[in-house]
C-alpha cells in the first residue's frame, strides 16, 4: 500500500505531533527529543532502513536511516528536525492533533513534523519498490534545531552526502539562499559619582547615545546594498542595560546588537565594522569595547546545482509550481552548505512555525512527499 497518500500521511503526522518534543533548552520542563527519536527510528526500521542513533547530548539523539540500492556512489541526504518551540502561549491543544478541513493543527504540525512525515513516507514508499535507484538515501531526523542546531552540527561530522534537502515549512518553494547573523555586545564606560557631582561623574548611558547614532548610520548604509534574493543586510539594537540608581552617574552601559548578514559578509567584515565604530568613539574620548559573541554566516547555492534542478523538475512533473527563492531566517541548511553539502530547503504550506495556533495544509504535505520521492529517484537515478 502506498504511503504517500492523504490518509497515511495524516496518520503519520498525527503520530509525530502527539509526541511532545519541545526543545528542552528553551523549555526546561519538557523532556526533549528522546521519545520522538525512538518513534522515528522504529518507523524507519519497520520500513527496512538501516537505522542508527547518533548521540548529540545526553538523551538527545539524531536518528539516521539509510536505504541503499545497487553499488552507486551517489548519496542524497533528506533532513528534518524533530524538536519544536515551546507551547506556553498556544491557543490550541499542542499535542492533540486535530484535522479541520485541509488543516492539521498542533505544535510542530508545520515546523517541521510535516516535513518529517513526508520524509518517512518517502522512505517507506521507496523501501518497498526494488531497483528504483542506484546509491544511498539518508534520512536524518535531528535534535535542537530551534536552539543551537547542535543536531545538524553533529550530523555533518558523521554523514557525507552529494546534496541535501532540508525540510522546513517554506510554502512549496525551493529555497537556495538564507541570511546569517552576528550577535555583538558593546560596553560603554563612564565614571560613577554621586548624582550631584557633575564635575566628576561621566554618564555611560548618555555616551551610549553616540554609539546608537553610529549604529543607526551604519544601518542606513547597509540598507543601500541588496542581495537579489534576500534584500539588504540590517542591524537592530536588541537589549540595553546600565546604571545603578537615581542619584548615581552610571559607570557602564551594555548594549547588544543583532546584525543580519547576506552571503559574502564574513565574520571579519562584521568585526571590522564594529571595531571602527569603537575607534571613532575613542577619538571623541568615549571609552568603549566590543565583542562578537556568536556568528552564523549566510549561505547560498547556485540555482544550477543538480539538487535544485532535480527538485524543480520533480515539482513540475507532479504539476506543482516551485519558485526558487531565498529566506531571511537561518536554517540547518547553512551548516550543511558550509560542510560542502549543497542543500535546498523545501516543504509544505501552512504556518511558518512557532504560531499560537500552528497548523499545516495537509494537501501540501502530500504534494511535498510526492515531489520529494521524485527528487530522490531523479537525483539517485
Ligand atoms: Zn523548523
Amino acid at each position: 500500500m502506498p504511503r504517500i497518500e492523504r490518509e497515511s500521511i495524516v496518520e503519520l503526522l498525527k503520530g509525530l505531533v502527539a509526541i511532545d518534543s519541545v526543545n528542552p533548552c528553551m523549555s526546561p520542563s519538557h523532556k526533549g527529543e528522546g521519545e520522538i527519536g525512538e518513534h522515528v527510528a522504529r518507523l524507519l526500521q519497520a520500513a527496512g532502513l538501516d537505522v542508527e542513533l547518533q548521540q548529540v547530548t545526553e538523551g538527545r539523539n539524531n536518528v539516521i536511516g539509510r536505504l541503499r540500492r545497487g553499488n552507486g556512489e551517489k548519496r542524497l541526504l533528506v533532513l528534518a528536525h524533530m524538536d519544536t518551540v515551546g507551547v506556553d502561549t498556544m491557543t490550541i491543544p499542542p499535542f492533540d492533533p486535530a484535522v479541520v478541513g485541509d488543516r492539521l493543527y498542533g505544535r510542530g504540525s508545520s515546523d517541521t513534523k510535516a516535513g518529517l512525515a513526508a520524509a518517512v513516507a518517502t522512505a517507506e514508499d521507496l523501501a518497498v519498490e526494488r531497483g528504483n535507484f542506484d546509491g544511498e538515501l539518508v534520512i536524518a531526523a535531528t535534535v535542537d534545531e530551534e536552539y543551537e542546531a547542535a543536531g545538524v552540527e553533529a550530523l555533518v561530522k558523521k554523514v557525507k552526502a552529494d546534496a541535501a534537502v532540508d525540510l522546513e515549512p517554506v510554502g512549496m518553494k525551493a529555497i537556495i539562499a538564507h541570511k546569517g547573523f552576528a550577535w555583538q555586545r558593546f560596553r560603554v564606560l563612564g565614571k560613577a559619582a554621586h548624582g550631584s557631582d557633575f564635575a566628576r561623574g561621566i554618564d555611560a548611558i548618555i555616551r551610549t547615545g553616540r554609539l546608537l547614532e553610529e549604529l543607526s548610520s551604519l544601518n542606513g548604509k547597509l540598507s543601500k546594498a541588496s542581495h537579489p534574493m534576500l534584500g539588504p543586510p540590517s542591524l537592530h539594537a536588541s537589549q540595553i542595560s546600565g546604571g545603578e540608581g537615581w542619584s548615581t552617574y552610571p559607570a557602564s552601559c551594555t548594549l547588544t546588537v543583532e546584525r543580519r548578514t547576506v552571503p559574502g559578509e564574513t565574520r571579519e567584515k562584521i568585526e571590522d565594522e564594529f571595531r571602527m565604530i569603537v575607534e571613532r568613539l575613542a577619538s571623541e574620548g568615549i571609552e568603549a569595547s566590543t565583542e562578537l559573541c556568536f556568528f552564523r554566516p549566510a549561505t547560498e547555492i547556485s540555482p544550477d546545482e543538480r539538487i535544485v534542478r532535480c527538485l524543480v523538475n520533480s515539482a513540475a512533473k507532479n504539476g506543482i509550481v516551485c519558485p526558487v527563492e531565498g529566506m531571511a531566517a537561518w536554517p540547518e541548511a547553512g551548516t550543511l552548505n558550509l560542510a560542502g553539502i549543497p542543500t535546498v530547503i523545501y516543504g509544505p504550506k501552512g504556518c511558518t512555525g512557532h504560531e499560537a495556533d500552528e497548523y499545516v495544509e495537509i494537501g501540501s504535505v502530500v504534494q511535498c512527499a510526492q515531489v520529494l520521492k521524485s527528487t530522490v529517484l531523479d537525483f539517485l537515478g
